[in-house]
């Protein structure tokens, strides 16, 4: 018997509990609804539209909110179309085209406005790519160029700004090889001077001064150390330096590359080889390991410029291979 009056009790007391938290949940819920109609309808009596029309159709049939917000609509939409229309005149085009696509005011041209900002944005873009290329700005203009999708010269003047980077970069070199030729700095100005493609400005005459004072330096150098063997280990590498960067045939230059790789390479100097140095290949070659456990190479070898034969050896630890 006990057990029946304990269930009743907890059932009455489930169902007591449910009707009060029923009842304060939708009284609850009418206030929350008063305090968004009133809020809706202070909006929408400051003239935002917009807002109070969102509010009013959250509402749904509280009170007159669907009557309230059919009227805010068109407004709202004014509103946004001449929000619109400020936002194109101060040249936020992309702003100004969302505006306008919200708005979808009746009788209104929004297409035509949208398709105004599109051209209006392209005129912008294309003057601001202009102006970058001017400033010689030529990477990013091209890029700009590019994402105009060939509106009006646009293409023609993306690949103008590449001969224009082109020919920036040809006339930093030109400009750099003069610079350095001028300082003293020859072997750098040498660098600069290869990048020059032939024909470009006065390359020929420009070459003509670099190539007299490489030589002048080297020469310097060649009588400085001339004569005295260990002050020549000193100079004629410097000479060297100078004197290669010449063309094989120019003057007696190649005269004095012979002296100073003779007085440098001693028995390795070729007469015959571009670079003065045998350039050796092996007619035999072998390895052995000798009773201290050292790699030893011997053969014979021939120079593939001038055709000389000779033996040799090496040690392996000893050369450092
Ligand atoms: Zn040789």
């Amino acid at each position: 018997m006990v057990w029946v009056i304990v269930a009743a009790a907890i059932v009455v007391w489930i169902v007591g509990l449910w009707l009060i938290l029923n009842l304060s949940n939708k009284s609850k819920r009418k206030k929350r609804c008063e305090a968004t109609y009133r809020k809706a309808v202070s909006q929408m009596d400051g003239g935002d539209y917009e807002n109070a029309a969102f509010l009013f159709e959250a509402l749904g049939d509280y009170k007159d909110s669907a009557q309230l917000c059919e009227k805010c609509k068109p407004l709202s939409r004014r509103m946004l179309f001449d929000r619109a229309v400020a936002l194109m005149d101060a040249g936020k085009y992309s702003d100004a085209i969302l505006e306008f696509s919200d708005s979808r005011l009746d009788g209104e041209p929004t297409e035509k406005m949208i398709e105004e900002c599109r051209a209006r944005m392209r005129e912008r873009d294309y003057r601001r790519a202009l102006e970058k290329m001017e400033a010689g700005e030529y990477d990013a203009a091209r890029q700009a160029f590019e994402s105009l999708a060939g509106y009006g010269d646009s293409r023609a003047k993306g690949l103008e700004c590449e001969r224009l980077k082109r020919e920036a970069g040809l006339r930093r070199n030109y400009e750099d090889c003069v610079a350095r030729l001028e300082k003293g700095e020859l072997l750098s100005a040498t660098r600069s001077f290869r990048m020059i493609p032939d024909g470009y400005a006065d390359k020929a005459a420009l070459g003509e001064r670099l190539y007299a004072a490489l030589y002048e330096a080297g020469v310097e150098r060649y009588e400085k150390g001339k004569g005295d063997y260990s002050a020549g280990k000193q100079w004629f590498p410097e000479a060297k330096s100078f004197l290669e960067e010449l063309p094989r045939d120019y003057g007696d230059a190649d005269d004095y590359m012979r002296s100073i790789c003779q007085a440098l390479y001693g028995s390795d100097f070729c007469p015959d080889s571009p670079y003065y140095k045998h350039d050796w290949e092996n007619l035999e070659h072998v390895v052995e390991v000798d009773n201290e456990l050292r790699k030893i190479g011997h053969g014979r070898r021939r120079c593939k410029c001038c055709g000389i034969e000779e033996d040799f050896s090496y040690d392996y630890d000893t050369d450092g291979y």
